[in-house]
């Protein structure tokens, strides 16, 4: 599952399998993302243009600047004269940090954010939470990176909410979820943070902000509790 150099697992072949469309390079960017997110491309190790050419029967185009892309956001690191790898494992000390720094900020935010919810930012929060509970499609990998994605809409809409731009910068920079989501490829990870959002929203709509703070503390302790085992 983890071949240190093979981009992309027999798992993966649904998603490298892909239609020639007008969002080309955005298709192959989802392919190469969801691989990154369920570890089909393990942390750290090399990705060769050539081999993703040869996988999704396209031109280097596309692959670049799908590379590009991603490197933006911290999951590929492009090296002078040696080419691309997928950015290594978070440390154990970074995520404690990472950790850490959502404690302090995100229960706050929350709080601050019941506070300017109406029905359409609600209604906003709700569609966010709801994309993750859909089981479409046969391709859990794809499912797992959609996941990892909508969960960072869903606390970035949050963040947005609580009118702090500087706090939402700060969090969006490190890239908190994709990193966090790429520590263990598991159904766990997706199906307990279900009910945590569930519980944030409810205190959301009844307007409580002290259970909107609550909810969210407790949903990131249980999120770092559950990913804690992929450093042992
Ligand atoms: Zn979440």
């Amino acid at each position: 599952m983890q071949n240190p150099d093979l981009t992309v697992d027999n798992e993966g072949r649904t998603s490298g399998r892909i239609q020639r469309a007008n969002s080309l390079a955005g298709d192959v960017y989802e392919a190469i993302f969801a691989q990154l997110m369920s570890l089909g491309i393990a942390p750290g190790s090399r990705i060769t243009v050539d081999n993703l050419v040869k996988e999704f029967n396209v031109s280097h185009t596309p692959i670049r600047e799908a590379l590009g892309r991603l490197e933006g956001e911290g999951l590929v690191v492009k090296t002078h004269l040696i080419g691309y790898r997928a950015a290594p494992q978070i440390t154990r000390r970074r995520f404690d940090e990472l950790y850490e720094l959502r404690l302090l900020l995100e229960p706050a935010a929350a709080a601050k954010a019941t506070a300017t919810l109406d029905d359409e930012r609600l209604a906003i929060l709700r569609e966010a939470a709801g994309v993750m509970a859909r089981r479409v499609g046969k391709d859990e990998r794809l499912r797992y990176s959609n996941f990892a994605r909508q969960d960072a809409i869903f606390h970035d809409k949050i963040m947005e909410f609580a009118q702090n731009e500087l706090i939402r910068e700060t969090l969006n920079h490190q890239h908190t979820h994709f990193h966090i989501f790429r520590l263990m490829y598991h159904s766990r990870v997706t199906e307990e943070a279900l009910d945590e959002h569930e519980a944030i929203l409810a205190a959301f709509a009844a307007g409580d902000a002290g259970a909107a703070k609550k909810a969210m503390r407790v949903h990131i302790e249980n999120s770092r509790d559950r990913l804690l085992p992929a450093f042992e």
